[in-house]
């Protein structure tokens, strides 16, 4: 994939010059990647600050150049005059805005030796993602043969910084992100600039050597076999209340401890935050690109059935079964084909079903592949056999929830993923939801009641 068309190679110590700034940007070494870009840790002398360098594959430069029109609409969206409760105007950052990735620059830069143009962005510089977050945990938890996802309480943040994040895309930029899951959502880093110094100063030299080689083809998995593999800045240890809180304590501290600011080991502040990041599929939400949307298991059933007339709602869609993953380890839904009887497609719909109830007719048909799953009288085409079971069900029988919790965090999962979409809730309403706790703790002390008390003037 580094063969022309493709990425370009790049190595530490790389100067990407950008005509807004004096001095080159410089690579100090890479953070990850995607199917359309290759990401690095910069630094800048102008004003000696790290972030990352998202260097986009050439043959997406049209993507890429998509990407940074969104980018610049949220950052013009972030600031606005508000007028507050008490009647005075203050210049002020809508409160979703920060959970959403900033741009800080572009460019585009030639590959060495050849003409290819590849789109560059600079980007708010961000910790790991919510996948490898994930794994980490779920490594740890199998160890010691408990539950095996995150901990419910830093899950309860994720929630609700998401659904921040969402309602400013939805509600302010008019955008639907398209592509919700764990490995878009990424995690911050206190005092980042400092935070960065200190970790590079802690790590190892980076090799110098070329650091990107093509990826390899492993277990049918497409993966980077590099020099220097692809590591985020690691997330600092958590703070031991969020990592003990849920049912390990009385049963219900579940709603009282969600602060998600709390003391850390050196009597700092951490307040754990992430933002949603990766743009590159977010459409704005009544001019379509495809109905083609969504990574399969996030997938909502409009999009299944490939109906034409979806919006914002897919997002929530995918919120609600990114949660159930972060808190559970594994997959809301996660469909597979059987060979000579039924598709994914097929076995989603029958999966959707059993956990969220048959549906009308109505919310079936008027899909391009409608006919294709279901019957003229709305029934499965391929599959016969259903074996409902509800979300409570589910996480007590299943993921060892006490039923009480598993009833609660159903009653937050359920209006999310209502199939009709017109009527799932929407990111503003899930905000009110009692199970993300008190609404003005911590880092959000600032944050208004309820969001119609804000006014954006335009
Ligand atoms: P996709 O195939 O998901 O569309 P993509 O090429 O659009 O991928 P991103 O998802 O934006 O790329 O980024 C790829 C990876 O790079 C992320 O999963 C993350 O690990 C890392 N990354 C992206 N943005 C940042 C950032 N701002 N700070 C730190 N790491 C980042
Ligand atoms: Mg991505
Ligand atoms: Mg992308």
């Amino acid at each position: 994939d580094y063969a022309p068309g493709g990425y370009l190679p790049v190595k530490v110590g790389d100067a990407f010059s950008s005509p807004n700034r004096r001095h080159p940007y410089t690579v100090i070494r890479k953070l990850g990647w995607g199917h359309f870009s290759t990401v690095w840790l910069i630094h800048n002398k102008d004003d000696d600050r790290y972030a990352a360098l998202k260097v986009c594959s050439a043959k997406y430069g049209a993507t890429a150049r998509d990407e940074i029109l969104l980018l610049e609409k949220v950052r013009k969206r972030a600031y606005k005059n508000v007028k507050t409760r008490h009647g005075h105007t203050e210049f002020a950052q809508h409160p979703g805005a920060r959970h959403v990735v900033a741009l800080i620059d572009y460019f585009s830069t030639r590959g060495r030796n050849r003409g290819d143009e590849h789109i560059c962005m600079v980007l708010e510089p961000l910790g790991e993602n919510l996948l490898s977050l994930l794994d980490r945990f779920r490594r740890r938890r199998r160890s010691e043969s408990t539950l095996t996802g995150i901990p419910i309480e830093i899950v309860r943040i994720v929630a609700k910084q998401v659904l921040m994040g969402l309602q400013f895309l939805h509600d302010e930029c008019n955008l639907v992100h398209t592509d919700i899951k764990p490995e878009n959502i990424l995690v911050c880093l206190p005092n980042v600039q400092d935070y960065i110094e200190a970790h590079i100063a802690r790590s190892e030299t980076w090799p110098s050597q070329r650091v990107s080689v093509p990826p390899k083809h492993v277990d049918g998995r497409k993966q980077h076999v590099d020099m220097y593999h692809s590591q985020p800045i690691p997330t600092p240890p958590l703070p031991s209340n969020l990592l003990n809180g849920g049912w390990n304590g009385s049963a219900n501290t579940l709603s009282s401890t969600s602060s998600s600011r709390s003391r850390s080991r050196d009597g700092d502040f951490y307040g754990f935050n992430v933002q949603i990041s990766d743009l590159g599929n977010a459409t704005p939400a009544d001019k379509h690109f495809t109905e083609d949307i969504q990574t399969r298991q996030y997938r909502a059933p409009e999009a299944i059935i490939r109906r034409s007339d979806w919006g914002t709602a897919v997002d929530i869609w995918s919120v609600a079964c990114m949660i159930f993953e972060l808190a559970t380890g594994d997959h809301l839904f996660d469909p597979r084909s059987k060979r000579g009887s039924w598709e994914k497609d097929d076995d989603h719909m029958a999966q959707i079903i059993e956990v969220c109830g048959d549906f009308d007719i109505e919310l079936k048909m008027g899909g391009k592949f409608s006919r294709d799953i279901f019957n003229s009288r709305g029934q499965l085409r391929n599959i016969d056999k259903i074996k409902p079971i509800s979300l409570t069900q589910l996480l007590t029988e299943t993921y060892n929830y006490p039923p009480r919790e598993a009833k609660h965090f159903a009653t937050f999962l359920e209006p999310m993923l209502r199939v009709d979409p017109s009527m799932r809730s929407t990111a503003a309403e899930m905000l009110l939801h009692e199970w993300l706790g008190p609404r003005e703790t911590g880092d959000y002390s600032r944050l208004p009641q309820s969001y119609e008390s804000y006014e954006w003037s335009g």
